[in-house]
């Protein structure tokens, strides 16, 4: 078993405290994603677990044993870089074949399991090709293929697709997903890409400032974001927040934005949320639509609106205009909306909207 238990961790670089008490339990067997903006701290997580940095206070357990004291080699852990730190002279299978051979496993042993990584990652025939020969993906397969080989414990990727153009950062992403569904292993993988982690993860670990914002399966964290934090880093293009009022009648509840007044879905619960509440309405611009049908449907807010940005993407359109002073995306069709300057009756669904209180930013 390969689960890991990280409890009360911190690293501190001198003065500079970048992991800031983390507790974090992984299953056997599943993807995590550690993820954040820059400096958030999650690759010197990743690293503390690998060995590759010490950690300045608390303990760090994989297979239910304290590893704290253990050389990044006796973890049994691979970890995959952003740089794929091939090494030059040698050919792909003696790069795939290096880590096996410098444990003395027997040759015929090691050329199986090469010949097995590469068969899995497609790159048989690139197997006596120098580095300098590879494309960027196929050069990251290699370094994959290296990790592959060990059968570790616990894969730890840190941006692995990140030097890669756009289509094949897409193509990686796949194949790293369906290894992952081939072989089971834990995976722990950092990113600050939202798509890679929404995509890839069974689990999202959200860091801010060294700590952890949320964590959950990636829908989870999508429709119930703890915070605007969480809220505005995940969706692309991202939420819109509307700062307004909550207004609380017996059981109904309405949030008024300026003039207008657009009612909470009944039934949502409104915890600690007290009448006249400043908050901010988070809206996703799928949550918008143009209206169709002649009256709105039940938790539905119909507003007129004039569309002032228009930013087709081809079978999509995102469509801005202001509500009550405050700009608004709508993520239409794109043959619902022909250009700026046009008025639409726009549907909002409040049933799906997120409501958070305005000055903790935390969600209601
Ligand atoms: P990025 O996506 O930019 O790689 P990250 O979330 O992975 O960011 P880390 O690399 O973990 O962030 O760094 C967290 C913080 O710790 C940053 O402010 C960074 O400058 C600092 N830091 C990292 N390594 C060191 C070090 N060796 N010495 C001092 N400070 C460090």
């Amino acid at each position: 078993m390969a689960e890991v238990r990280i409890t009360g961790l911190h690293k501190r670089y001198g003065a500079f405290h970048a992991v800031r008490g983390i507790d974090l339990d992984i299953r056997d067997g599943e993807f995590t994603v550690l993820v954040g903006p820059s400096g958030c701290g999650k690759s010197t997580l990743l690293r503390t677990i690998a060995g590759l940095e010490e950690s300045s206070e608390g303990t760090i357990e994989i297979g239910g044993e304290v590893v704290n004291d253990f050389r990044p080699r006796d973890r049994d852990v691979a970890m995959v870089f952003q740089d794929y730190a091939l090494y030059p002279h040698m050919n792909v299978a003696k790069n795939i074949g290096f880590g096996l051979k410098a444990r003395k496993m027997p040759k015929s042993e090691v050329e199986a399991r090469v010949a097995e990584a590469a068969r899995m990652l497609g790159i048989t025939p690139l197997l006596g090709r120098f580095p300098r020969q590879l494309s960027g993906g196929q050069r990251q397969r290699v370094a994959i293929g290296r990790a592959i080989v060990r059968s570790p414990r616990i894969f730890l990727f840190d941006e692995p697709l990140s030097n890669l153009d756009a289509q094949l950062r897409d193509e990686m992403r796949g194949e790293i997903k369906r290894l992952h569904q081939d072989i089971a292993t834990t995976m722990i993988y950092v990113t600050h890409d939202q798509i890679e982690a929404m995509t890839l993860a069974d689990r999202i670990v959200l860091m801010r400032d060294g700590m952890i914002e949320q964590q959950g399966a990636p829908l989870e964290l999508f429709e119930r974001p703890a915070s605007t934090f969480v809220a505005g880093f995940l969706g692309s293009p991202r939420m819109s927040f509307l700062p307004g009022t909550l207004k609380l009648d017996g059981s109904a509840a309405a949030i008024r934005l300026s003039e207008a007044l657009l009612p909470v879905a009944p039934g949502r619960s409104l915890n600690g949320a007290v009448d006249g509440q400043a908050v901010l309405l988070g809206l996703r611009p799928e949550h918008l639509t143009r209206a169709h049908a002649a009256t709105p449907a039940q938790g539905t807010f119909r507003y007129d609106a004039t569309i002032d940005l228009l930013q087709p993407t081809g079978s999509r359109s995102y469509a801005t205009f202001r509500l009550a002073g405050a700009p608004v995306m709508a993520e239409l069709q794109a043959h619902d909306v022909s250009r700026p300057g046009e008025r639409l009756p726009i549907d909002i669904n409040m049933n799906r909207a997120s409501i958070f209180d305005a000055k903790t930013e935390r969600a209601i």
